[in-house]
C-alpha cells in the first residue's frame, strides 16, 4: 500500500491518480498509519507550513524511521524540498524556493523523461522551487537549462512539478513500480475528474 501524508496540500489528487493504476492508497495523519507502507508521497503545499506539522504531528522521527525500514518516498515540489537538505535530508540535492518567482509565474510545459515514459510528459510548476545541486549517488531524470527538475536515488523520488495535477498517470506508475506495486495496465492516462478535492 502506498501512503499519501494528509497534513497540507494536494493529497486528493495524488489518491485519484493511484486509485487510477488501481493501486491501494491510505492517507497518513498519524504515525501508526505509515505501518506496513512501501512508499509515501509528500505533497505539495508549502514547505514551512508542512515541516511545523510534521513536528505537531510527531511524523518526522517516524516517518525516517519507516524509511531506514525500506518505504520508498516521493516528495512532489514542497515534498522535494522536504526531502532535501533543507528537511529530512534523504537525498543529496540543494534546493532553492519559489526560484521561478511568485503564484503569477507558474507554469505548465512538457517534457521528454525516458526514464519514466516513451511519450512526453506534460508538467506543472507552481511556485516551484530549482533543484540546482545533486551529489554523485543522486540520478538525474530530467534536467531543463540551468536546473535540474527530478531526481532519484534507489530509496526516494523528487520532483519540483506535479504530476497529480496533469491527466498523466506516468510518475505514479513509475513511483508504485519503483515500490515493487504492480499497477494496471492503461496508455499512461485516464479521464480525471480535477473536482475530486471538492467532496472533502
Ligand atoms: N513554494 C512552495 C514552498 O516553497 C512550494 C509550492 C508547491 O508545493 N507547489 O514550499
Amino acid at each position: 500500500m502506498i501512503g499519501v501524508l494528509d497534513l497540507q496540500g494536494g493529497v486528493q489528487e495524488h489518491l485519484d491518480h493511484f486509485c487510477a493504476l488501481n493501486v491501494p492508497t491510505r492517507t497518513v495523519k498519524l504515525a501508526n498509519e505509515l505501518n506496513g507502507l512501501v512508499g509515501l508521497i509528500i505533497p505539495g503545499g508549502e514547505s514551512t507550513c508542512l515541516m511545523r506539522l510534521l513536528h505537531v504531528f510527531n511524523l518526522f522521527e517516524p516517518i525516517l524511521q519507516a524509511h531506514q525500514r525500506g518505504m520508498k518516498i516521493w516528495g512532489t515540489c514542497a515534498g522535494a524540498i522536504l526531502l532535501s537538505s533543507s528537511g529530512f535530508k534523504l537525498i543529496d540535492i540543494k534546493i532553492k524556493r519559489n526560484a521561478f518567482g511568485g503564484q503569477l509565474d507558474s507554469f505548465s510545459s512538457e517534457k521528454l523523461i525516458p526514464a519514466v515514459s516513451p511519450t512526453p510528459i506534460p508538467l506543472t510548476f507552481i511556485r516551484a522551487p530549482k533543484i540546482i545541486h545533486v551529489g554523485s549517488d543522486v540520478k538525474v531524470l530530467l534536467r531543463i537549462e540551468n536546473y535540474i527538475a527530478a531526481v532519484e536515488t534507489s530509496g526516494i523520488l523528487a520532483t519540483i512539478f506535479h504530476p497529480e495535477l496533469t491527466p498523466s498517470l506516468a510518475f505514479h506508475k513509475y513511483f508504485a513500480t519503483k515500490c515493487g506495486v504492480s499497477v494496471s495496465d492503461n496508455d499512461g492516462k485516464f479521464a480525471w475528474n480535477r473536482q475530486s478535492w471538492m467532496r472533502h
